[in-house]
């Protein structure tokens, strides 16, 4: 009843080229299968430049910046857009901290990672983010909206 009171949202997940290749990929979309957010768009791609830079246009200014945007467009990513109640927050929590050595063992991170420039996994930060990140990796038409039978049990 407390988790009917909040807003349905839309998160960003990716699983990052180290992810893609170390083979994590049914792994970590799985965390969020069985947690019960609906999947609303997937899909493998070779991400531009361009595209890594806007997505984290934020952090331009640190010295990180382009090592970041080498990594994140080094091989291919999954994109993958998730719906639910309080999805952004949780998937926040599912994935852990930034820095594998300090997320918490069970998070995605801290049983699958070890550096932070190779942290497996991305989650928006915000619904608002969510929002800008699937308009900015899915086309309209690469989205599904969708209700599982099995909704009711878990919304
Ligand atoms: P998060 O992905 O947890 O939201 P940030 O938004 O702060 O973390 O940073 C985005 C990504 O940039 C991180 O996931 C990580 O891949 C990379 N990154 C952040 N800080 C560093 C750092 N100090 N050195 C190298 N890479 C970093
Ligand atoms: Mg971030």
């Amino acid at each position: 009843l407390v988790a009917a009171m909040k807003e349905v949202e839309e998160t960003y997940i990716m699983v990052k080229p180290d992810g893609v290749q170390r083979g994590l990929v049914g792994e970590i979309i799985s965390r969020f299968e069985k947690k019960g957010f609906l999947l609303k768009g997937l899909k493998l791609f070779q991400c531009p430049k361009e595209l890594a830079e806007e997505h984290y246009k934020d952090l331009k200014d640190k010295s990180f910046f382009p090592k970041l945007i080498d990594y994140i467009t080094s091989g291919p990513v999954v994109c993958m857009a998730w719906e639910g109640v309080g999805v952004v927050a949780s998937a926040r929590k599912l994935i852990g901290s930034t820095n594998p050595l300090q997320a918490e063992p069970g998070t995605i991170r801290g049983d699958l990672a070890v550096q932070t420039g190779r942290n497996v996994v991305h989650g928006s930060d915000s619904p608002e983010n969510g929002k800008r990140e699937i308009a900015l990796w899915f086309n309209e038409g690469e989205l599904c909206s969708w209700v599982p039978v099995q909704a009711r049990w878990l919304r």
